[in-house]
Protein backbone atom coordinates (compact mmCIF):
# COMPACT_ATOMS: atom_id res chain seq x y z
CA UNK A 1 0.00 0.00 0.00
CA UNK A 2 2.81 2.39 1.06
CA UNK A 3 4.31 1.77 -2.43
CA UNK A 4 1.33 2.53 -4.13
CA UNK A 5 1.06 5.90 -2.35
CA UNK A 6 4.70 6.77 -3.14
CA UNK A 7 4.04 5.91 -6.95
CA UNK A 8 1.00 8.15 -7.02
CA UNK A 9 3.11 11.36 -5.19
CA UNK A 10 5.29 10.83 -8.53
CA UNK A 11 4.96 13.73 -10.53
CA UNK A 12 3.80 13.08 -13.91
CA UNK A 13 5.83 14.18 -16.64
CA UNK A 14 4.70 15.93 -19.74
CA UNK A 15 5.13 17.26 -23.23
CA UNK A 16 3.01 20.24 -24.24
CA UNK A 17 3.73 21.56 -27.74
CA UNK A 18 3.01 25.00 -28.80
CA UNK A 19 2.65 25.82 -32.54
CA UNK A 20 1.49 29.34 -34.22
CA UNK A 21 2.43 31.49 -36.26
CA UNK A 22 5.98 33.85 -35.66
CA UNK A 23 4.95 36.91 -34.44
CA UNK A 24 1.41 35.93 -32.86
CA UNK A 25 3.01 36.22 -29.20
CA UNK A 26 3.80 32.63 -28.24
CA UNK A 27 6.86 33.82 -26.49
CA UNK A 28 5.32 36.45 -24.64
CA UNK A 29 2.05 33.84 -23.79
CA UNK A 30 4.78 31.40 -22.68
CA UNK A 31 6.84 33.91 -20.45
CA UNK A 32 3.35 34.68 -18.38
CA UNK A 33 2.74 30.74 -18.11
CA UNK A 34 5.99 30.60 -16.58
CA UNK A 35 6.09 33.60 -14.34
CA UNK A 36 3.01 34.13 -13.20
CA UNK A 37 1.65 29.75 -12.84
CA UNK A 38 3.25 27.20 -10.92
CA UNK A 39 2.72 24.31 -13.48
CA UNK A 40 6.36 22.42 -12.96
CA UNK A 41 7.55 24.16 -16.44
CA UNK A 42 10.68 23.52 -18.14
CA UNK A 43 11.35 25.56 -21.53
CA UNK A 44 12.64 23.16 -24.17
CA UNK A 45 15.72 24.86 -25.64
CA UNK A 46 16.07 24.01 -29.17
CA UNK A 47 19.40 24.08 -30.96
CA UNK A 48 19.36 26.62 -34.61
CA UNK A 49 21.05 28.20 -37.17
CA UNK A 50 19.84 31.58 -37.01
CA UNK A 51 21.92 34.43 -35.76
CA UNK A 52 20.85 35.43 -32.01
CA UNK A 53 18.66 38.67 -32.32
CA UNK A 54 19.57 41.11 -29.68
CA UNK A 55 19.29 40.13 -26.52
CA UNK A 56 18.94 36.39 -27.00
CA UNK A 57 21.50 34.24 -24.64
CA UNK A 58 23.61 31.19 -25.77
CA UNK A 59 21.43 28.15 -23.91
CA UNK A 60 18.96 30.70 -22.47
CA UNK A 61 16.42 31.53 -26.14
CA UNK A 62 18.49 28.93 -28.29
CA UNK A 63 21.73 26.95 -28.79
CA UNK A 64 22.74 29.22 -31.74
CA UNK A 65 25.13 26.96 -33.41
CA UNK A 66 26.47 26.78 -37.46
CA UNK A 67 25.19 24.44 -39.75
CA UNK A 68 28.08 21.91 -40.01
CA UNK A 69 27.32 21.93 -36.24
CA UNK A 70 23.93 21.13 -36.04
CA UNK A 71 24.07 18.41 -38.92
CA UNK A 72 26.84 16.71 -37.08
CA UNK A 73 24.01 16.44 -33.84
CA UNK A 74 21.36 15.05 -36.87
CA UNK A 75 23.66 12.62 -37.97
CA UNK A 76 24.29 11.46 -34.01
CA UNK A 77 20.67 11.33 -33.56
CA UNK A 78 20.56 14.01 -31.19
CA UNK A 79 17.07 15.70 -32.11
CA UNK A 80 14.00 14.72 -31.37
CA UNK A 81 12.74 16.60 -34.66
CA UNK A 82 14.85 18.86 -36.86
CA UNK A 83 13.75 21.37 -39.71
CA UNK A 84 14.06 24.34 -41.97
CA UNK A 85 11.18 25.86 -40.75
CA UNK A 86 11.11 29.09 -43.71
CA UNK A 87 12.19 27.76 -46.91
CA UNK A 88 16.00 28.94 -47.52
CA UNK A 89 16.00 29.86 -44.16
CA UNK A 90 17.67 28.52 -40.78
CA UNK A 91 17.43 24.45 -39.26
CA UNK A 92 15.39 23.98 -35.99
CA UNK A 93 15.71 21.27 -33.86
CA UNK A 94 14.29 20.00 -30.41
CA UNK A 95 17.06 18.42 -28.80
CA UNK A 96 15.91 14.69 -27.57
CA UNK A 97 17.81 14.53 -24.33
CA UNK A 98 16.52 17.85 -23.00
CA UNK A 99 13.14 16.35 -23.58
CA UNK A 100 13.67 13.00 -21.84
CA UNK A 101 15.18 14.35 -18.87
CA UNK A 102 12.47 17.06 -18.12
CA UNK A 103 9.90 14.41 -18.63
CA UNK A 104 12.12 11.75 -16.35
CA UNK A 105 12.17 14.50 -13.53
CA UNK A 106 8.33 14.69 -13.79
CA UNK A 107 8.58 18.13 -15.23
CA UNK A 108 6.40 19.63 -18.23
CA UNK A 109 8.59 20.03 -21.05
CA UNK A 110 7.50 22.91 -23.35
CA UNK A 111 8.38 22.95 -26.94
CA UNK A 112 7.99 26.33 -28.82
CA UNK A 113 8.27 24.66 -31.96
CA UNK A 114 6.97 24.72 -35.86
CA UNK A 115 4.06 22.33 -37.48
CA UNK A 116 6.04 20.34 -39.00
CA UNK A 117 7.89 19.70 -35.78
CA UNK A 118 4.87 19.03 -34.03
CA UNK A 119 3.56 16.76 -36.38
CA UNK A 120 7.09 14.56 -36.45
CA UNK A 121 6.93 14.68 -31.95
CA UNK A 122 3.39 13.42 -32.02
CA UNK A 123 4.41 10.31 -33.92
CA UNK A 124 6.73 9.69 -31.61
CA UNK A 125 5.51 10.81 -28.35
CA UNK A 126 1.59 10.24 -28.94
CA UNK A 127 0.41 11.51 -25.62
CA UNK A 128 2.22 15.34 -25.63
CA UNK A 129 -0.44 17.55 -25.57
CA UNK A 130 -0.81 20.26 -28.24
CA UNK A 131 -1.43 24.04 -28.83
CA UNK A 132 -2.03 25.98 -31.72
CA UNK A 133 -1.89 29.51 -30.73
CA UNK A 134 -3.84 31.11 -33.54
CA UNK A 135 -3.66 35.28 -34.12
CA UNK A 136 -7.00 37.80 -34.92
CA UNK A 137 -6.14 38.32 -38.17
CA UNK A 138 -2.94 38.05 -40.28
CA UNK A 139 -3.63 42.05 -40.38
CA UNK A 140 -3.00 41.74 -36.85
CA UNK A 141 -0.04 39.15 -36.68
CA UNK A 142 2.02 41.48 -39.74
CA UNK A 143 1.10 44.31 -37.37
CA UNK A 144 2.71 42.64 -34.47
CA UNK A 145 6.20 41.25 -36.64
CA UNK A 146 6.43 44.81 -37.59
CA UNK A 147 6.23 46.25 -33.66
CA UNK A 148 8.42 43.62 -32.78
CA UNK A 149 10.67 44.87 -35.68
CA UNK A 150 13.46 41.97 -35.39
CA UNK A 151 13.27 40.59 -38.60
CA UNK A 152 13.53 43.04 -42.35
CA UNK A 153 10.59 43.51 -44.01
CA UNK A 154 11.88 40.22 -46.53
CA UNK A 155 11.96 37.62 -43.77
CA UNK A 156 8.47 39.40 -42.36
CA UNK A 157 6.70 38.15 -45.67
CA UNK A 158 8.50 35.10 -45.38
CA UNK A 159 6.99 34.90 -41.80
CA UNK A 160 3.13 35.77 -42.75
CA UNK A 161 3.41 33.23 -46.10
CA UNK A 162 4.09 30.26 -43.69
CA UNK A 163 1.70 31.90 -41.39
CA UNK A 164 -0.80 31.07 -43.56
CA UNK A 165 0.54 27.25 -44.46
CA UNK A 166 0.37 27.15 -40.75
CA UNK A 167 -3.33 28.40 -39.99
CA UNK A 168 -4.11 26.05 -42.46
CA UNK A 169 -3.05 23.12 -40.54
CA UNK A 170 -4.64 23.82 -36.90
CA UNK A 171 -6.81 21.52 -37.24
CA UNK A 172 -4.10 19.09 -35.93
CA UNK A 173 -3.94 20.38 -32.49
CA UNK A 174 -5.69 19.36 -29.87
CA UNK A 175 -6.84 23.22 -28.58
CA UNK A 176 -5.61 25.95 -30.51
CA UNK A 177 -6.22 29.25 -28.44
CA UNK A 178 -7.20 32.92 -30.29
CA UNK A 179 -4.10 35.36 -28.83
CA UNK A 180 -6.73 38.60 -29.46
CA UNK A 181 -6.30 39.73 -25.88
CA UNK A 182 -3.39 38.70 -23.83
CA UNK A 183 -5.31 38.13 -20.44
CA UNK A 184 -7.84 36.01 -22.28
CA UNK A 185 -5.52 34.00 -23.64
CA UNK A 186 -3.42 33.09 -21.16
CA UNK A 187 -6.60 32.10 -18.78
CA UNK A 188 -7.60 30.16 -21.32
CA UNK A 189 -4.35 28.45 -21.40
CA UNK A 190 -4.39 27.65 -17.62
CA UNK A 191 -7.68 26.45 -17.67
CA UNK A 192 -6.88 24.02 -20.54
CA UNK A 193 -3.80 22.99 -18.68
CA UNK A 194 -5.57 22.08 -15.28
CA UNK A 195 -8.37 20.66 -17.07
CA UNK A 196 -6.15 17.99 -18.93
CA UNK A 197 -3.37 17.53 -16.23
P1 LIG B 1 6.21 34.74 -31.23
O1 LIG B 1 6.98 34.22 -30.05
O2 LIG B 1 4.96 33.97 -31.49
O3 LIG B 1 7.05 34.89 -32.47
P2 LIG B 1 6.20 37.25 -29.70
O4 LIG B 1 5.85 36.75 -28.34
O5 LIG B 1 7.60 37.68 -29.97
O6 LIG B 1 5.71 36.22 -30.85
O7 LIG B 1 5.20 38.48 -29.99
C1 LIG B 1 5.32 39.27 -31.17
C2 LIG B 1 4.92 40.71 -30.83
O8 LIG B 1 3.51 40.77 -30.58
C3 LIG B 1 5.63 41.25 -29.60
O9 LIG B 1 5.99 42.60 -29.85
C4 LIG B 1 4.55 41.16 -28.51
O10 LIG B 1 4.72 42.16 -27.52
C5 LIG B 1 3.27 41.37 -29.30
N1 LIG B 1 2.09 40.68 -28.72
C6 LIG B 1 2.02 39.47 -28.14
N2 LIG B 1 0.75 39.17 -27.77
C7 LIG B 1 -0.01 40.22 -28.13
C8 LIG B 1 -1.41 40.54 -28.01
N3 LIG B 1 -2.30 39.68 -27.45
N4 LIG B 1 -1.84 41.72 -28.49
C9 LIG B 1 -0.98 42.60 -29.08
N5 LIG B 1 0.36 42.37 -29.21
C10 LIG B 1 0.84 41.21 -28.75
P1 LIG C 1 12.13 32.33 -34.40
O1 LIG C 1 13.21 32.42 -35.45
O2 LIG C 1 11.10 33.43 -34.55
O3 LIG C 1 12.67 32.19 -33.00
O4 LIG C 1 11.35 30.97 -34.66
C1 LIG C 1 10.83 30.76 -35.93
C2 LIG C 1 9.98 29.50 -35.94
O5 LIG C 1 10.76 28.35 -35.63
C3 LIG C 1 8.82 29.51 -34.95
O6 LIG C 1 7.66 29.06 -35.66
C4 LIG C 1 9.24 28.49 -33.92
O7 LIG C 1 8.11 27.86 -33.35
C5 LIG C 1 10.03 27.51 -34.77
N1 LIG C 1 10.96 26.70 -33.98
C6 LIG C 1 11.72 27.10 -32.94
N2 LIG C 1 12.43 26.07 -32.44
C7 LIG C 1 12.08 24.98 -33.19
C8 LIG C 1 12.46 23.60 -33.14
O8 LIG C 1 13.26 23.13 -32.33
N3 LIG C 1 11.89 22.80 -34.07
C9 LIG C 1 11.01 23.23 -35.01
N4 LIG C 1 10.49 22.35 -35.85
N5 LIG C 1 10.62 24.51 -35.06
C10 LIG C 1 11.15 25.38 -34.16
Amino acid sequence: MAEQNDAASVKKGRILVFSGPSGVGKGTLLKRLFDETDFPLTMSVSATTRAPRPGEINGVHYWFMTREEFVAKRERGEFLESFEVFAGGAMYGTLRKTVEDARDRGEWATLEIDVKGAKRVVEQIPDATTFFIAPPSLDALRERLLKRGTESQEDINKRLAQAEIEIAQSDFYQYCVVNDDLDVALRELVDILKRSA
